[in-house]
């Protein structure tokens, strides 16, 4: 089956999975209150690459059939152009508050099996041939990927790897006559609800003696054992006008419990292989994956500028203090644009004949966006202040007896309609102050793992010579460079590919 529609996604969502929602267990994800919205959308993201044919859909480099373009597997910098439209579109279609919609996972994969020769490391070749044909079948069937990298914590002291002896954590039991069987938790599986599969690979580095824990596969959600608990919904039923996105984008993330899952051998691509469990994340996964999350990151953040000077118009706002803070959201969004622009500029060949963005203007976006958010956030409150709460309702508008009211003593400035205003308002009340915005916030401080950790990886991972020769330099000990190392651009490579080494960092 080639690219799918909305319809054919949501007739997907019929198979079997066990997804829980309070104390319920959901058997029909498209049509239950609590998912239905985020469904409809996700059908509608579905729908968008057969109406931008011509931006979001390839030929399958092998069938000829049509695929979506995020499966594509870079080999040019103009690839990369060509992605960035594609991946560009689809973040507008959510102003960027769907982080997951299926492109981010189509996006990993596609370098993934472009850098399979990364995954053949330490014997895996068997592995590394089950993802490339893999990756096939994903863009093939256009399959919806949840995934889930990160360890539960049931103890901070204990680190953020698992040693041997972790029973919570996600591990390879035995050996079966099909696969093997595997029994643990990780989090936080963003999308669950809404996928056909989950990916497991890995997150941070496994020390020695750690090899059960060492597994990466892609199996159905709704293979035996697999269970998915969603946290509390933030989905708001009801008029679109009074919740015009917790209505639509609540993606959900859920904590995976594998009960004794049995993976299918074909599905396994590192089978409790440590060395090639920390080799496989370290050159092109980041610089890759972020052109996906740092085009969606900077949509959102032109929507919420839109946003701020759409609620300063509306009541007539010019104080200075305004103008500053719309500034610093302006400027955040267009920080964001011009590294990403100048990571494609500056992309280059990691090996195997792909082309990955220049990591090192995302390395530093990555550290940066988890602060600039919450402050995003921040600056519209600050803007929209008791307005963001002073927001008649639809059926308040269409009550006859407050009607008129309402209208007189809730209107905008410059004749701007009361229904208007609070359109503007309730809008910017879902961006910040609703359960989704505080989830949504949650979000950006810590998907990419937090701020805190990303700034000290980035100095860790971060070229110093030139500053260094410009220090020496002014103090005399070196001579006026030739401006060489001044005019390459840094290329932030090679994350720890040990548990030590990353606990260091
Ligand atoms: C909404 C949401 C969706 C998510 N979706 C997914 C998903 O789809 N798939 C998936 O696999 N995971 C997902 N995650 C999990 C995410 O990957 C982790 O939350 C992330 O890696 C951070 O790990 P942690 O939560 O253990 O926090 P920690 O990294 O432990 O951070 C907690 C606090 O400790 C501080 N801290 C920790 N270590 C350091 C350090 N070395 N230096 C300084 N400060 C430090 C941090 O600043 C932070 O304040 C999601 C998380 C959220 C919140």
């Amino acid at each position: 089956m080639p690219a799918r529609t909305g319809k054919q996604f949501t007739a997907g969502l019929k198979s079997p999975r066990e997804v829980w929602v309070d104390g319920e267990r959901v058997t029909e994800v498209a049509s239950h209150p609590r998912l239905a919205g985020a469904a409809a959308t996700l059908a509608e993201v579905f729908d968008l690459q057969h109406q931008a044919a011509e931006v979001c859909l390839m030929p399958d480099p092998e069938t000829g059939e049509p695929i979506n373009l995020s499966h594509m597997i870079p080999r040019s910098r103009a690839d990369l152009e060509r992605r960035h439209r594609a991946l560009k579109l689809t973040a507008e279609f959510t102003v960027g508050l769907m982080g997951r919609t299926p492109d981010y996972m189509n996006v990993t994969y596609a370098g993934f099996a472009g850098r399979a020769d990364e995954w053949a490391v330490n014997g895996n070749d068997r592995g590394a041939s089950n993802l490339v044909a893999y990756q096939k079948l994903l863009a093939r069937k256009d399959l919806a990927l949840t995934h889930t990298i990160v360890q539960p914590t049931i103890d901070k002291s204990w680190g953020d790897a698992p040693v041997a002896g972790n029973d919570v954590a996600l591990h390879r039991v035995s050996a079966t006559d099909h696969g093997i069987l595997v029994r643990g938790a990780r989090i936080l599986a963003t999308l669950a609800p809404f996928a056909d599969e989950i990916a497991v690979y890995p997150g941070v580095p496994l020390p020695e003696g750690a090899d059960a824990y060492a597994l990466s596969f892609c199996i159905p959600v709704g293979t035996p054992g697999l269970k998915f608990l969603c946290r509390d919904s933030c989905t708001v039923t009801g008029s679109p006008f009074d919740h015009p996105l917790s209505s639509r984008f609540d993606e959900q993330d859920a904590f995976v419990i594998f009960d004794d899952v049995e993976v299918p051998r074909d599905r396994v691509f590192i089978n409790a292989n440590s060395r090639a469990y920390n080799a496989v994340m370290t050159t092109g996964w980041y610089p890759n994956v972020m052109q996906q999350t740092m085009i969606r990151a900077q949509t959102k953040l032109e929507f919420a500028y839109g946003l701020g000077c759409l609620m300063a118009e509306t009541i007539n706002d010019k104080s200075p203090a305004t103008a500053q803070m719309l500034g610093e959201i302006w400027s955040y969004a267009e920080l964001t644009r011009a590294a990403v622009r100048a990571a494609e500029a500056e992309a280059f060949e990691y090996g195997n004949g792909v082309w990955f963005p220049n990591g090192a203007p995302l390395t530093a976006l990555r550290a940066s966006l988890p602060g600039w958010f919450p402050r995003v956030g921040e600056i519209i409150k600050l803007i929209g202040s008791h307005n963001l709460l002073a927001t008649p309702t639809a059926n308040q508008f269409d009550d006859p007896s407050l009607r008129d009211l309402v209208n007189q003593f809730l209107r905008g400035a410059n004749h701007i309609s009361a229904r208007d205003r609070a359109r503007v308002f309730r809008l910017a009340w879902d961006f910040v102050g609703t359960a989704l915005a505080g989830r949504n916030e949650l979000y950006e401080r810590f998907y990419l793992a937090s701020g805190a950790r990303n700034y000290a990886l980035a100095h860790t991972l971060a070229p110093r010579e030139r500053g260094k020769r410009l220090v020496n330099q002014v103090l005399g000990l070196v001579p006026l460079g030739t401006g060489e190392d001044a005019s390459s651009a840094p290329k932030v490579m090679g994350l720890p590919r040990s548990a030590g080494e990353w606990v260091r960092k």
